[in-house]
């Protein structure tokens, strides 16, 4: 995902929040008939179902015929990404869209001659309905643009990231694998014994974020300098973001480039973020402080990389049951709960090996892969193609 300021012309910007207006609207929508499903009730509509509501509303009201079919499709499939991650348990319940506040839409089916370069810093991004919008071409944009989405800040400001498909990255040719595991002190932890962490903001920064929620919470509704501070909030989260992002797209690049099989735990988004509470027996540690980082890392982090891995390295990314790779001692195989010293330390009960948990964890999963690729080799033989058609509905939001 790259971002890219836009700049409409003030008759764009009029069709822009038309389509931002048909968006929320479609996905207010949405909220409301699932605002009223509790459990036992016969489920709320899924998507399908409101694709055809769509389309029945379509039929009755002009004003929202007259708008973009694929706007408003795409805001019922990010509305149904979201209850997603609702139900996966890493984000809120999706709520009410209001106006100017995080207004936005997707375009989807996106053709090679729909974003185009006009001078050395502007290039333009054909809208449906709304023509050819110039943006400000700060850096390259990606071969093979798809999808992409267009937003609108607190501060007014427009903003247009393109989605693309990235090219694979050749491997190194040696067989070489690593395990990675999520970890729970670092962002992600290798077989290698390297420990790799996303950058957050920097300390000055959080400093002033601090600062800056203190105002707001002094700050009258309503006022002039509510607004600012908002502004000044919501563009210091979104630095971190943009780090996260360019982390992701930096580790998925390298890990692909050096290693010919790259092992993941195979992604179970709730019950990591369970694992965090522990249970009644055996409380969690940290409980607080991990599951902040449990949410920073599933909202921002581990579930793009290894999107972005498989990718990067179609075929050669192995998704491992992650049943036993942290009790399990890599040096003697003995499995046991209690081998884990704490979150940060594996100590095994049995035979004393002491190492990071996490890259106890991250070796146990190259194991179990390198026995998968070794048994790959003897049989059916290297890895079958992967579909590369982009799948929107997991393509990032924002
Ligand atoms: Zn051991």
């Amino acid at each position: 995902m790259s971002r890219y300021r836009l700049q409409p012309t003030p008759v764009q910007e009029a069709a822009l929040l038309e389509h931002c207006g048909h968006a929320r609207y479609v996905w207010n929508l949405a909220v409301e008939q699932h605002a009223h499903w509790r459990p036992g009730l016969k489920s709320a509509p899924g998507f399908a179902e409101q694709c055809r509501q769509l389309t029945q509303a379509r039929a009755e009201f002009g004003w929202l015929r007259a708008g973009s079919i694929i706007v408003q499709q795409q805001a019922l499939k990010d509305f149904a990404q979201a209850l997603a991650n609702f139900f996966g348990g890493t984000h809120r319940r999706p709520g009410w869209r209001r106006r100017g506040r995080g207004e936005g839409f997707r375009i989807v089916a996106v053709k090679p001659g729909d974003v185009r370069r006009v001078s050395r810093n502007v290039g333009e991004v054909r809208v449906p309905k709304v023509g050819w919008v110039r943006f400000r071409w700060s850096r390259a944009v990606p071969v093979g643009v798809r999808s992409y989405r267009v937003t609108r800040d607190a501060a007014g400001r427009w903003h247009v990231a393109f989605a693309a498909i990235p090219a694979p990255v050749p491997g190194p040719g040696t067989g070489g694998v690593v395990g990675v595991d999520r970890g729970v002190s670092v962002s992600a932890a290798l077989s290698t014994g390297e420990l790799l962490n996303a950058p957050t903001l920097r300390d000055t920064e959080k400093r002033r974020l601090l600062r800056l929620l203190r105002g707001l919470a002094r700050a009258e509704r309503g006022s002039n300098r509510r607004g600012r501070v908002k502004a000044a909030i919501a563009r210091l989260k979104a630095r971190e973001v943009d780090r996260r992002k360019d982390w992701v797209e930096k580790t998925s690049t390298d890990l692909a480039r050096h290693f010919d099989v790259i092992a993941v735990e195979e992604l179970k988004i709730g019950s990591m973020t369970r694992s965090a509470k522990g249970t009644l027996a055996e409380p969690g540690r940290n409980v607080r402080q991990k599951a902040g980082l449990n949410r920073g890392i599933l909202a921002n982090g581990w579930g793009l990389l290894v999107e972005r891995l498989e990718h990067k390295a179609p075929g050669r990314v192995q998704k491992i049951n992650p049943r036993y790779t942290s009790r399990t001692c890599n040096a003697c195989k003995h499995v046991a709960g209690k081998s884990r010293e704490s979150q940060a330390l594996f100590l095994c009960v049995a035979c004393g090996w002491r190492d990071n948990a996490d890259v106890n964890a991250a070796r146990n999963i190259r194991d179990t892969a390198a026995g998968h690729a070794v048994a790959a080799r003897g049989g059916a033989g290297l890895p079958e193609p992967v579909n590369r058609e982009p799948q929107h509905d997991r393509l990032p939001v924002g």
